[in-house]
């Protein structure tokens, strides 16, 4: 087996998923625009050194400079260092680009170990020692000035030497344990974040639940948002019925509110009348049903823009103008904004969305936190707008308020000890089942199984946020009739959005009724 370092990453991950890609691999459709901006950040960050000069294969250099894509061999390991600096002395430094900002630096570890492990047993040969192992990312308080890149501003370097050194007889057993997989047995492993991310399943993820014995639904693992899930597992409490009987005081309001339902074949919604009036009662018309779009820039594109920063590029707004207003009317009063996907938009952007909002009345979206973030930074980096803009803020409700949830990891600290469940704020005012989470891609069919213009699944090329981002990245190659289609396609998937929130707020209107 070659151990290279994605490998041996992979494998403090998840030995599980590493067992099933070596001996029973399924297709993988992967993230390859992460592995592509990977490589771009990595080659745009080249010259942040003087001087520097790409690694000869053929022709290893081993004299005093700095080096690009340096690769090392050890025993059965081999590893591609990004940055390698060959000091006078005869000492080297590792530095390893991630596209990240300096927030994240430590998920980083392990793949900076693995690189110290294999680069300073194979520079033995070289005469040479490693000096110093660094973390090369972005410095997220860097703004660009729309002219040439300040590179020693835009990224910053950890140096990461004394956690990586403390780590080595750590990193020795993993690469140990991973030669020592047994290609007749998978390993069973824990229920992680790894296993569902926000938009994707593992796609080994029927095997490892086959392992536990649990069903295809509902199951502990369909338990949303239940961190304690391996605690249930592990005791035996496979099903939502097992679940329910044994551990129904310590379930989030969420979670035994659906399980009931579940159980009881309850087909209406579950409502707490009183709460729901009080939060319906901060809404006041005019009401405007608003949705942004965002697309976050590693290396920022625009002048007055950081590392990763959001980026709205497109925005859908459906407008009600009083009580009696059907959907069909408030259908009819629709306004959007897309970007060309070239100029920057942001001012054209923010000029109509200020017209388009009007001076009083609710703005309505959904998780609003998200929709009040990008506009506090529009009004960073457009300060001549702020007395038009802050006034916005605060005529923000969010409509995800009454399906909102504690999520069970909030119950439990670091160590993984059960904490106190907060107090205040009432939550899952509204459920239907089968709603699995609260996001409006859920919660609208959920309230509405028979529209099925609120599913997300007929819409054609974009569906979900990331594939709205990847669709603007592309806009600027395309033209023609592919440019207009996936223009169509995108506009459509906003206005779904604003679409869903208000058959929602209607919904929830009648509920009161
Ligand atoms: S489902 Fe989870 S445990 Fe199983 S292979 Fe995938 S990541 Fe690993």
């Amino acid at each position: 087996m070659n151990i290279t370092k994605s490998l041996y990453v992979a494998f403090t991950q998840c030995p599980a998923l590493v067992w099933n890609n070596l001996f029973n691999p399924l297709p993988d459709d992967g993230n390859k625009s992460r592995a592509i901006e990977g490589e771009r950040v990595g080659a745009f960050a080249r010259d942040y050194f003087d001087n520097w000069e790409m690694y000869d294969f053929y022709n290893p250099q081993t004299r005093p400079g700095v080096y690009a894509e340096y690769i090392f061999e050890y025993k059965d390991m081999e590893c591609r260092v990004d940055m390698l600096v060959i000091n006078n002395d005869k000492t080297v430094d590792i530095y390893e680009v991630k596209s990240v900002n300096d927030a994240d630096k430590d998920k980083f570890l392990e793949d900076i170990s693995f690189q110290y492990y294999v680069v300073s047993n194979a520079v033995k040969n070289m005469g040479l020692t490693v000096k110093t192992a660094n973390l090369m990312h972005f410095n997220r308080d860097y703004v660009y000035d729309g002219k040439k890149y300040d590179l020693k501003q835009l990224f910053m370097v950890s140096d990461m030497t004394n956690q990586v050194i403390e780590r080595l007889p750590i990193v020795e057993d993993k690469i140990n344990a991973l030669r020592n997989l047994d290609p007749n047995t998978c390993p069973r492993c824990p229920f992680t974040g790894n296993c569902k991310d926000q938009h994707n399943l593992c796609r080994y993820l029927d095997r490892c639940k086959a392992m536990y014995g649990l069903t295809k639904e509902h199951s502990a693992f369909e338990l949303y948002g239940n961190a304690n899930k391996m605690k249930l597992i592990e005791d035996g409490l496979l099903t939502w019925g097992q679940i329910y009987s044994y551990r129904k005081a310590e379930l989030s309001d969420f979670n035994k509110t659906m399980i009931e339902c579940y159980l009881n074949n309850v087909q209406s919604p579950v409502v707490k009348k009183d709460e729901l009036v009080e939060y319906l009662s901060k809404i006041k018309y005019p009401i405007y049903f608003f949705d942004f779009e965002g697309v976050q820039e590693t290396i920022p594109v625009y002048p007055n823009s950081r590392p990763y920063e959001q980026i709205p590029f497109q925005y859908s707004l459906h407008i009600s103008e009083s009580i009696d207003d059907t959907e069909e009317d408030i259908m009819k009063r629709h306004k959007e904004f897309l970007g060309n996907g070239v100029d920057d938009h942001r001012e054209d952007l923010i000029k109509q969305m200020i017209q388009d909002l009007g001076d009083t009345g609710s703005i309505i979206a959904y998780h609003a936190s998200y929709e009040t973030k990008r506009i506090k930074e529009l009004i960073q980096d457009f300060p001549q707008y702020k007395k038009q803009l802050e006034p916005l803020l605060n005529r923000f409700v969010d409509l995800e308020e009454p399906f909102h949830y504690h999520p069970e990891h909030h119950f439990f600290n670091k160590k993984g000890e059960r904490m106190e469940k907060p107090k205040g704020k009432a939550l899952t005012l509204v459920y239907q089942s089968p709603m699995s989470s609260c996001s409006i891609k859920d919660v609208g069919p959920a309230l509405s199984p028979d529209r099925t213009d609120l599913d997300y699944h007929n819409l054609e090329q974009v569906h979900h946020g990331t594939e709205a981002v990847d669709a603007y990245k592309q806009l600027k190659s395309l033209t023609g009739d592919e440019r207009d289609k996936l223009i169509k396609n995108m506009l459509k998937y906003c206005c779904l959005d604003t679409k869903s929130m208000v058959v929602v707020y209607l919904k929830l209107l009648k509920l009161i009724s």
